[in-house]
């Protein structure tokens, strides 16, 4: 079983763009919008992993989630924030340690696109703000990810904090699923 994104058509991207820009023109908010679609693509994509659980998944977040302290480098790998107790990122690297997961910071998204089309894992966890959680999906359809909106922010860009109960929710469903099938190599069921 292969995802299929309704984000891969044009026709859904364009619909969302008038949609949005419509809003923006009548001065409505559109953060409600944005939320709907991704609890919906969040539906979809637990629906999915369903029938087909994921062996690798990466956990991407966004560089405004970083506090002053913060020492991540420019690999973006959360390792070294396991000891750290100053700011979100250490609470979700120990998170994905216990979960075995690799877990990165981008600092634009389009490294975090390009980190996940390099890596190209069965699943992304993602949390970002809302207008970035939308470009994700049109972004790199062709990977299922499960994506929380930031839960506030100091201000624009800067100290943003997480979901974190989503995240613990979110990688304890995954632990609690039946391991993927693997797929029987030809040669075993050939009998050789
Ligand atoms: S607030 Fe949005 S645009 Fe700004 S760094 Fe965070 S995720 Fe990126």
């Amino acid at each position: 079983m292969s995802w299929r994104s309704p984000w891969r058509h044009r026709s859904l991207v364009t619909a969302t763009e008038l949609l949005r820009r419509l809003l923006r023109r009548l001065g409505v908010d559109e953060t409600p919008l944005l939320r709907r679609l991704v609890r919906a693509n969040n539906r979809r994509v637990r629906r999915y992993l369903a029938a087909a659980p994921p062996r690798s998944v990466l956990l991407i977040l966004p560089r405004c989630v970083q506090r002053g302290c913060c020492r991540v480098d420019r690999s973006g790998s959360l390792a070294p924030c396991r000891e750290c107790r100053d700011c979100p990122l250490g609470d979700l690297a120990r998170l994905a340690e216990r979960y075995g997961l690799e877990a990165l910071v981008a600092y634009r998204s389009h490294v975090a696109f390009a980190m996940a089309r390099e890596r190209r894992p069965d699943l992304i966890l993602a949390a970002a703000c809302e207008d970035r959680l939308l470009k994700a999906l049109r972004s790199v359809p062709e990977i299922p990810a499960l994506l929380s909106p930031l839960t506030g922010m100091a201000r624009p860009c800067v100290d943003a904090s997480v979901d974190l109960a989503w995240f613990a929710r979110e990688l304890q469903r995954l632990a609690a699923a039946p391991p993927p099938e693997v797929p029987r190599a030809r040669h075993a069921s050939a009998g050789l």
